[in-house]
């Protein structure tokens, strides 16, 4: 089965930080040299080409000296700032032999769910695709917590691939892709060449977070591809260590694990709304609602809520749950947590008698709403 297309233009290229740093000598800059040739090549054949690199903290923890990865988030911030000196003077300098310029993007999460600085980083990025500079993106772990983090640079990668609607997003990692049990375990595993983005099966086959599969990440990454087919953009896990392979999958050539976007692509406003990370409550829903919603395609009326968990305000993003836990849509909420708790089970009409006001009568509107393919961890 071939199922690459044929040309694609526009590339997120994720690299992740076990490719770029050893503990005993820092940046691998033979490494970042190969790839940076092949970024050129590409650029040179029309591909708008993001990469995202991981490496700020290894390389900071090199560069101090230190003898393990603290767990101290001051010192962490400490590290990742050091680092992405290091990072991205290496791409520079490469990518300046070939006559290219870089350009320094570092995000945090919050960036991403604000809308107007969202849309003020998708318009820069389109600038630079624009003018034939490489964006270089990486978290901006020095002002990250927990609270505001994407967390990962494979999530990181699919929230760019979304915000410029990329063609194609290459994970590149330290294992040739996906295989069909661990490779480490069985002589006999298989490399998965095609399958679809968003296959549950999927996760089974990465396992749990204890497979050593896992430990290298392939879940996230599998996670990571299914929120990229949200955007009709196509995911390729494979080895960063291949020789050419970003050239090589640029001429077709079936590299690694070549995941297809299946879904249909969003509207603008809610591939925006799918990628807020962090929902500030939720709301559970009975069976009846819960099916309704299923197709993201009719609002959510008070009547069919039976219970409010958290606190939120209006305008906020919330959960939207099966009483078991499921949850099956993602959307702006018309009540905070306190008024949505005393509309539970109640009629549209009779909102205004339960108030004494009434702003919608839905709970959350189907515009603001998005149902929710992709399963959150
Ligand atoms: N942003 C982190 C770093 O540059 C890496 C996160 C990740 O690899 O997922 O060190």
């Amino acid at each position: 089965m071939q199922t690459r297309p044929e040309k694609n233009k526009r590339w997120v290229v994720k690299i992740g930080s076990a490719l770029i740093t050893a503990d005993d000598t820092g940046l691998h800059l033979d490494n970042i040299h190969h790839w940076s040739t092949q970024f050129a090549t590409l650029m040179d054949d029309g591909v708008e080409l993001v990469l995202v690199s991981s490496g700020s903290i290894a390389e900071g923890i090199h560069r101090l000296q230190w003898k393990e990865r603290p767990t101290a988030l001051n010192e962490l911030q400490a590290a990742a700032a050091v680092g992405q000196m290091g990072l991205v003077k290496a791409y520079e300098s490469e990518l300046r032999s070939h006559g290219r310029h870089t350009a320094q993007i570092l995000l945090t999460h919050d960036d991403l769910s604000n809308r107007k600085r969202y849309l003020n980083a998708k318009s820069t990025l389109g600038t630079l695709l624009h003018l034939g500079v490489l964006p270089v993106i990486n978290e901006n772990d020095t002002v990250t917590t927990d609270e505001i983090n994407v967390g990962d640079n494979d999530n990181l990668a699919a929230l760019v691939a979304n915000l410029i609607s990329a063609d194609q997003l290459i994970i590149l990692t330290d294992q040739k892709g996906l295989f069909n049990k661990d490779p480490n375990k069985h002589a006999d595993a298989e490399l998965i060449r095609n399958a679809t983005a968003g296959d549950p099966a999927l996760l089974d086959i990465a396992g749990p977070s204890t497979n050593k599969l896992a430990i290298g990440g392939m879940q996230t990454k599998i996670l990571a591809a299914e929120r990229a087919a949200r955007s009709g953009t196509n995911t390729v896990i494979a080895s960063g260590r291949e020789p050419d392979v970003l050239l090589r999958l640029h001429r077709g050539e079936s590299v690694g694990t070549f995941l297809k976007a299946t879904h249909k692509k969003l509207v603008a406003h809610k591939l925006w709304l799918a990628n807020q990370l962090k929902a500030r409550g939720t709301i559970i829903v009975d069976s009846g609602a819960y099916k309704r919603l299923s197709d993201g395609e009719c609002s959510l009326l008070p009547v069919g809520v039976t219970a409010v968990e958290g606190e939120f305000r209006r305008g906020e993003l919330v959960s939207i749950r099966s009483a078991e836990g499921c949850e099956i849509a993602r959307g702006l909420v018309n009540y905070n947590a306190t008024e949505a708790a005393l509309l539970i089970g109640c009629q549209s009409e009779n909102i205004s008698e339960r108030l004494g006001y009434a702003h919608e009568p839905e709970l959350v509107n189907r515009d603001n709403m998005v149902a929710v393919n992709v399963r959150h961890e």
